[in-house]
């Protein structure tokens, strides 16, 4: 009998395909310097990091039976027609939170310690202009993190135990923790917090729900962190915003488009500290995503229960 076609739109840890390769076909355009087209026809299951999966290319596909996100955010996918279509999508959930934390508080310490800055005007033989590099200090301020999930939760044990941050929180999902505290609205946490941490998923409730009013509310003084989805921010209205001294600068590592076009008001905006949609790659998060991913993969093939499903009804409904 043949191998199942497994089609892996996007680049992975070579571990990934170790795992899948002993039993399964993998075709991986990226492997030949090509880039992901459609889905090939006999793919019997779907890996992908940001490649859309839609409802016209799963009916492209006859015999579909599973599709792996690598990674988190899972806007790319349609998960309503993969469960109407009773196909099990599957994501890695905690793979690679530590690392996307770890990033949003790079991008926070980036812009209070003015890295870039200071380390340009060092290389340009500027050293005496060391007093216009004052850092903004962390400790005893406001983080706000909007979004007290996986990701958020790991930021706000990390600002305050390492940074001695206060730490408080919006998330109308999730009861009380001790790891925050919780505020009531949206608005109460823009005028508060002196850092603003994005760590909520991408949906019709969230898109742009950081614009020119929310933008309005903020300390002058105050960052904004985004390593969620570019899509939550209205993003003229922050290189506006930016551009006006509305806040002290933004740190950002995701687009609503992506690539970001090179006239994009962000790669102009003063105060900008921009990271290419990295968060998530650390050394050890990379491996994880691929291994869990393509063992899910394997799971489903076999018949067994996957570890993280998206869509767990449809595993229910097969019995
Ligand atoms: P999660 O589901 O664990 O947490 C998201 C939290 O957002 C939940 O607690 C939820 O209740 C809350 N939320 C939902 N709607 C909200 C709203 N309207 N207002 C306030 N809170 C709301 O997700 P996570 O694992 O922490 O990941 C968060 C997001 O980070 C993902 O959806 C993904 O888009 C993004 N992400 C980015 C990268 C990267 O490389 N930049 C990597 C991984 C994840």
């Amino acid at each position: 009998m043949s191998k199942p076609v497994v089609f892996i739109s996007e680049p992975i840890n070579p571990l990934g395909l170790e795992i899948l390769a002993p039993y399964c076909h993998c075709i991986a355009p990226w492997l030949d310097g090509g880039i992901a087209g459609e889905i090939p026809e006999e793919a019997t299951a779907i890996m992908v990091r940001t490649y859309p999966v839609t409802a016209d290319r799963m009916d492209a596909v006859a015999n579909l039976q599973v599709v792996a996100k690598h990674g988190v955010g899972i806007d790319n996918i349609d998960v309503e027609a993969a469960t109407a279509r009773a196909i099990p999508v599957l994501w890695t959930p905690e793979a690679n939170a530590d690392a996307v934390a770890q990033h949003a508080l790079a991008l926070t310490l980036g812009l209070a310690n003015q890295l870039l800055r200071a380390e340009k005007a060092l290389r340009a033989g500027q050293f005496l202009d060391r007093l216009e590099f004052a850092s903004t200090e962390l400790t005893g301020r406001v983080l706000g993190i909007i979004g007290l999930g996986r990701i958020g939760k790991r930021v706000a044990r990390r600002a305050t135990v390492g940074l001695g941050m206060e730490v408080i929180a919006y998330d109308p999902y999730v009861d009380e923790s001790d790891l925050a505290a919780h505020v009531d609205s949206l608005g109460e946490l823009m005028s508060r917090a002196d850092v603003v941490s994005l760590h909520v998923p991408l949906t019709e409730e969230t898109r742009r729900f950081i614009n020119a009013s929310t933008l309005a509310q903020m300390k002058p003084g105050a960052f904004l962190i985004n390593t969620s989805r570019g899509g939550v921010i209205d993003e003229p209205a922050l290189a506006l915003a930016l551009d006006q001294g509305a806040l002290a600068g933004a740190g950002l590592d995701v687009y609503a488009d992506e690539p970001p076009t090179p006239d994009h008001p962000f790669l102009s905006a003063p105060r900008v500290l921009l990271t290419p949609h990295v968060a998530g790659l650390s050394d050890q998060a990379l491996v994880r995503v691929a291994t869990e991913a393509a063992e899910g993969i394997l799971d489903v093939l076999n018949g067994h229960r996957p570890a993280s499903p998206v869509n767990p009804q449809v595993l229910e409904n097969a019995g």
